[in-house]
């Protein structure tokens, strides 16, 4: 069903895990919304999470002296800039991880958006996402205790925007802090990451995060990944590793440990080499599963 459409892997009973222990460790910020919880992270970002949906998309508010980044705008399902706007009065501007539909929802609700300079890329923040394309991310058994009041579902769209471009390596000065564009393809082929180098923290958006990472997609509404690429991409990520103290992922778990990445390394390299065993999933993807993580593949 589903899964044809858009390559989703059908979860199943997402939300047993919910809510999960490791937000405890960090001080929820009490913010009015009836969609997001905000958790206060170390070095000042706010974690904006969206649990209540399977995806639990978590979207990052950077706070600088001058400008703050918001690392992704999340699903649209719930109105991030209504956030946003309790979090800081400075100037906001937004960073998509990458293109997929999960965090860049909102992004219309704000006047400069960035991602990667990749063509099709920018060409689907400019037509956005279709009522069509996106009704099945509605289905009742990816919802946790409901949608937001005011929420249209018969509606539920992403709005086009014009979006501005980044490069490989440009620095976003902050003020007080600086963030550098990592381009990350593998999941997507506009992945990038957000480095701090003076806080050591690695913004991993959806290349790397504790759960079930993505290296099967294929066709319009994903793009293609690629998993060669994604391994490259993991071997360079994991030079970065010993300067850096904290992972912030995009989805599940905001925070990771950094040595994680030479896991990942070895996942990849095991199932290029066949010394891993997989589960099929949805019958026409193959999940390795590793100790704080899976990897899926297509079955070929
Ligand atoms: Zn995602």
């Amino acid at each position: 069903m589903t899964a044809e459409i858009n390559n989703s892997v059908q979860p199943k009973n997402w939300f047993e895990g919910i809510p999960r222990e490791s937000y405890k460790n960090f001080e929820k910020v009490d913010i009015s919304s009836d969609w997001f919880e905000v958790y206060r992270l170390p070095h000042d970002v706010y974690a904006i999470y969206e649990s209540k949906h399977f995806q639990e998309v978590i979207s990052f508010l950077i706070i600088g002296e001058k400008i703050c980044i918001l690392l992704d705008t999340g699903m649209g399902i719930g109105n991030i800039k209504e956030v946003v706007d309790q979090l800081t009065n400075k100037e906001v501007r937004v960073v998509n991880s990458h293109c997929h539909f999960d965090h860049v929802g909102d992004n219309n609700k704000f006047s400069h958006v960035y991602i990667y300079e990749d063509e099709k890329a920018l060409a689907r923040l400019r037509i956005g996402y279709t009522k069509d394309e996106l009704k099945e991310h509605l289905d009742p058994y990816l919802i946790n205790e409901g949608l937001p009041n005011n929420f249209d579902s018969k509606n539920y769209c992403i709005e086009p925007i014009e979006p501005y471009s980044l490069k490989d390596k440009e620095i976003l000065d902050l003020g007080n802090r600086k963030l550098e564009v990592l381009y990350t393809p593998g999941h997507s082929p506009d992945s990038i990451m957000l480095l701090d180098r003076q806080n050591k923290i690695l913004f991993t958006g959806d290349t790397f995060y504790p759960a079930a990472l993505y290296a099967h997609f294929d066709g319009d509404f994903y793009g293609d990944s690629n998993f060669k690429t994604y391994l490259n991409t993991m071997k360079r990520v994991a030079k970065l590793v010993p300067d850096l103290e904290l992972l912030y992922c995009s989805h599940n778990e905001p925070v990771v440990k950094p040595s994680i990445i030479y896991k990942v390394v070895e996942a990849f390299e095991e199932i290029i080499n066949g010394s891993s065993d997989y589960k099929i999933v949805d019958e026409k993807f193959r999940e390795y599963s590793f100790e704080g993580f899976s990897i899926i593949i297509k079955d070929v």
